[in-house]
């Protein structure tokens, strides 16, 4: 018997009803839907194998297929205990427990190398997901960082980035001003220093973006288009909403640029 589904292809697992064991398809709950179940005949004995895929493709995480392993090892050690230390039993008595002794080890050895199998994948299922979250940092870092925004396009893409979590954004008026305070008394220039905190403020965001785009299994350049597309629509809508701020850097701008403010930097 595969332990693959005949119908849609995916994983089955095994499950029990009234104690008879049946082959059940994985997809049920997931789209498209697929309810394939095949009753396995009670006198069919699953070689070890079989028992490892089947409780490998059944079990959440390989920690319970750990538990199982020592659950089985030692309730066979019990049982070989048992044989050897009793008085009571006659030949075939004993030939019984050690021939259930032998089948919980055979159980114990699935769980074994379903354990390690579960462990692999999980350890390939971490490093996909951490490969695809660099992915989609390094294309949003491209798109938003390193693509020489003015200040006004990067404060209007924290502020779409903040809508697409239902926050407000960070940078306000009082930054704004803070920021040029400082520009000012430090004799550098603010074009640079408002453009260094606002790449700082996207780059967490995007960050941030990175985590939740690179989730999931589908095709991430898809992903990263629709997220994309939905941040350059809000930055677009946001402008009007945006504008009593986007005039106060665009001042802030001119006025650091304008001779008769220069000479009043402290030095
Ligand atoms: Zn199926």
């Amino acid at each position: 018997m595969s332990v693959s589904c005949p119908e849609c292809g995916r994983p089955m697992r095994i499950t029990l009803r009234s104690g008879r064991r049946s082959w059940q398809c994985t997809g049920r709950f997931k789209t498209p839907n697929c309810s394939y179940e095949q009753a396995i005949p009670d006198d069919e004995r699953l070689p070890t194998e079989v028992i490892a895929r089947a409780s490998m493709q059944g079990s959440d995480n390989g920690d319970e297929l750990a538990k199982d392993q020592a659950k089985y090892r030692r309730a066979a050690g019990s049982l070989d205990k048992v044989v050897d230390e009793s008085l009571y039993l006659c030949g075939e008595e004993r030939d019984a427990l050690r021939e259930a002794a032998r089948i919980l080890r055979r159980l114990g050895d699935a769980a074994e190398v379903a354990k390690r199998k579960k462990k692999q994948w999980e350890k390939a299922e971490a490093e996909r997901a951490a490969k695809r979250r660099a992915e989609a940092y390094k294309s949003l870092k491209a798109r938003y960082l390193d693509a020489n925004r003015s200040p006004v396009d990067l404060y209007l893409v924290l502020c779409a980035f903040a809508q697409d979590k239902g926050m407000t954004p960070v940078f306000d008026r009082d930054r704004l001003g803070k920021v040029f305070d400082n520009a000012l008394m430090s004799g550098s220039s603010f074009a640079e220093h408002i453009k260094r905190e606002l790449d700082y403020d996207v780059e967490r965001e995007i960050e941030e973006a990175a985590q939740f785009v690179g989730y999931g299994h589908g095709d991430l350049s898809v992903a990263l288009a629709s997220f994309v597309d939905n941040i350059e629509k809000a930055s677009q809508s946001l402008r009007t909403r945006e504008q009593p701020m986007i005039e106060a850097i665009e001042d802030k701008l001119a006025m650091a640029n304008d001779p008769k403010v220069v000479p009043l930097r402290r030095r």
